[in-house]
């Protein structure tokens, strides 16, 4: 693999000059509408986070989740290639980065919360939360600080911040091994615990883990009764049929590097998933 992020960093200029001939021969210039994806985030990323951010700005808008989510349903044309970030799971670093990062550059963001984890108390063994159901495979003691679960209160400040806040099950369950009842539980009452909570109605949803595999015709169903908005975390563009209960994302870290990620925006790795996009678009008539 990392062969192959090497090779497409490579591409990212030849990608991008083809992207731009292809626009200018159009007779009405189309424009690309991604989102950018997150998770937790260490100190020492902060400073190539911002980096990268200040890159991607240099081509990209980035705009709020609700002017996303305005674009999506055509009610607001969109002039220039567009994105929005989006933070997965909730976790205390999330509420520094937009403090000391989003804030200075004026981005609002999108936030997926898994709802037991902002219900934790102080007194809660946060680790083995993160380690049961987020982190998998690691060990609690070796769960980082910046891990520690954001509390409902944590939440309160970045909506008031003015950024979004979606859902993202009751317990960060893997939905394709879930049916019925325990379908419903996580996706849409998970969200309507949250959303009492916050005392914010909650329109946005993205699946845990996002690939695939993690993924089912039955939860796809749940989250298209529950949410306006629901992404997964498989590659692409979403201009083209701006299928709001299915969202594309692209996974992304302060360590990638800025050729890479501009590769990936210009939609250097979309091959990947598109027959998996496919398969999903066929889950619903
Ligand atoms: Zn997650």
């Amino acid at each position: 693999m990392p062969l192959f992020r090497e090779i497409l960093g490579w591409s990212y200029f030849p990608l991008r000059f083809k992207n731009q001939i292809a626009r200018n021969m159009r007779r009405e210039p189309r424009f690309q509408l991604r989102v950018l994806s997150y998770h937790d985030m260490s100190q020492a990323d902060e400073v190539l986070f911002e980096r990268q951010l200040r890159w991607i700005m240099r081509s990209w808008d980035i705009v709020t989740p609700e002017e996303f989510a305005a674009m999506i349903d055509g009610d607001i044309p969109i002039g220039r290639d567009t994105l929005i970030l989006t933070f997965d799971d909730g976790t205390v670093s999330n509420l520094r980065v937009a403090e000391r990062v989003l804030k200075p550059l004026g981005i609002q963001a999108l936030y997926f919360i898994v709802t037991q984890y902002a219900l934790l108390s102080e007194e809660d063994d946060w680790q083995e939360f993160a380690s049961r159901r987020i982190m998998l495979n690691q060990e609690p003691k070796a769960v980082p600080e910046e891990f520690r679960n954001m509390t409902i209160t944590d939440l309160q400040t970045l909506l008031s911040e003015g950024h979004t806040i979606g859902a993202h099950t009751a317990t960060h369950a893997r939905l394709s091994e879930l049916e019925g009842e325990s379908l419903y539980e996580e996706i849409a009452l998970g969200a309507d615990l949250l959303q009492d909570r916050l005392g914010t109605h909650i329109r946005h949803f993205a699946y845990p883990f996002g690939n695939f595999e993690s993924i089912s015709a039955k939860a796809c169903d749940v989250a298209r009764q529950r949410f306006d908005y629901v992404y997964t975390g498989m590659r692409g563009d979403n201009m083209p049929d701006r299928t709001s209960w299915h969202l594309r994302r692209e996974s992304n870290h302060p360590h990638d590097s800025l050729w890479y990620t501009g590769a990936c925006l210009e939609g250097g790795a979309d091959f990947l998933y598109s027959n998996k996009h496919r398969i999903c678009g066929e889950w619903v008539d």
